[in-house]
């Protein structure tokens, strides 16, 4: 195995992780300070974060009937689900899709199959349900939207993947709040196999660690009894909840990174030599026709530009750059460096 490396970001325009750009209006954060210092940090945190919990239902309208589980970071979650597989038992996924559903099943022992996307990033429907049939998976990962590729699978191929299977499907919404569209609704009494996993990392708290998990109260219930009971610590308890207090500030942030994914999107479609791919999320995947994509995040980190350089991952074209949107600043700036050196 490899770690999951994180690149150095030291003084560069960091556009590589999905970030949220935007920092907090003064007022906000001298609120939040105050309640930091009242903090007990001697105890223990709560355990099931029940304020917490209470106002992420109120905020994701999550229904009383519907199960949550808490995790530090969806990574976490992720980690729950597949340690709480049987033995010997298998894993679906997409490729190429979120790196950790692999990592994490290969160090848990799980073998993880891949089934790779069509070229314009939609699922192989007929070979998802022969993998369904063939191995019988006790979870499949769907990344809605995808990470890498930052679309959208179609609705309709979801829901047959749903009915066709025998185990979890799990529903992954990291890019829900620039997406706009969510399996949440279709949590039901006839679906008991479908999870909806979200996190807070790319609204933009990725600093603090937190992802949730909805569904089936029945099947969420063992997830509990592999789960460590203080996984929340009390600063990300009381900071969440302070956030959702304020979702609209979040939810103004998000609008912005919209829209100036928008502008991302048609600069990068005037430029030759280059085909950008359609995102319903808070990054752009970009392919170069004429140069390699090593050289030019390369010569992007020269000129103190961080971006993400992808590996040749099965499915995804050649040369594969990913950038995330950043405020109008850096895009611009992300922009005129990337003219400069193609
Ligand atoms: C970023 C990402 C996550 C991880 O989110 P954390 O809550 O920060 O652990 C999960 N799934 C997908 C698809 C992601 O891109």
């Amino acid at each position: 195995m490899n770690a999951y490396k994180v690149a150095d970001a030291t003084g560069m325009v960091k556009l590589d992780a999905m970030e949220n750009p935007y920092g907090w209006p003064e007022q906000m954060k001298s609120e939040w300070l105050d309640l930091m210092a009242n903090v007990d940090i001697n105890r223990y945190p709560d355990p099931s974060a029940s304020e917490l919990v209470k106002k992420l239902r109120a905020t994701s309208d999550i229904a009383d009937k519907a199960g949550v589980v808490l995790g530090n970071g969806s990574d976490e979650l992720i980690q729950l689900i597949l340690m709480s597989l049987k033995p010997g038992s298998s894993v679906l996924v997409p490729d190429p899709t979120f790196v950790m559903y692999k990592q994490i099943s290969t160090s848990l022992g799980l073998v993880c199959e891949g089934v790779p996307l069509h070229k314009d990033f939609s699922l192989n429907l007929p070979e998802m349900l022969k993998a369904i049939k063939d191995l019988n998976p006790a979870v499949i990962f769907l990344a809605y939207p995808n990470n890498p590729t930052a679309n959208l699978f179609d609705e309709a191929d979801i829901m047959q993947i749903i009915e066709a299977s025998g185990g979890l499907v799990v529903i992954d919404e990291a890019y829900q709040p620039f997406a706009g569209k969510t399996f949440l609704q279709k949590l039901s009494v006839n679906h008991p196999q479908l999870l909806v996993m979200r996190t807070v990392s790319k609204l933009g708290l990725a600093g603090l660690r937190l992802g949730y998990l909805v569904g089936d109260k029945t099947i969420l219930e063992q997830f509990e009894k592999v789960r460590l009971p203080y996984n929340i610590n009390v600063f990300t308890q009381i900071t969440a909840a302070f956030a959702f207090d304020h979702i609209d500030e979040l939810d103004k942030q998000a609008e912005l990174i919209c829209q100036q994914r928008e502008f991302l999107n048609d600069e990068l479609s005037k430029l030759a030599g280059l085909l950008v791919y359609p995102s319903n999320a808070n990054f752009i995947l970009f392919s170069l026709l004429n140069e390699t994509a090593e050289h030019v995040f390369n010569e992007l980190k020269k000129r103190a530009i961080l971006i993400k350089l992808m590996g040749s991952a099965r499915g995804l074209p050649e040369q594969c750059l990913r950038v995330t949107v950043g405020t109008k600043e850096q895009n611009v700036q992300f922009i005129s460096a990337l003219k400069a050196i193609i």
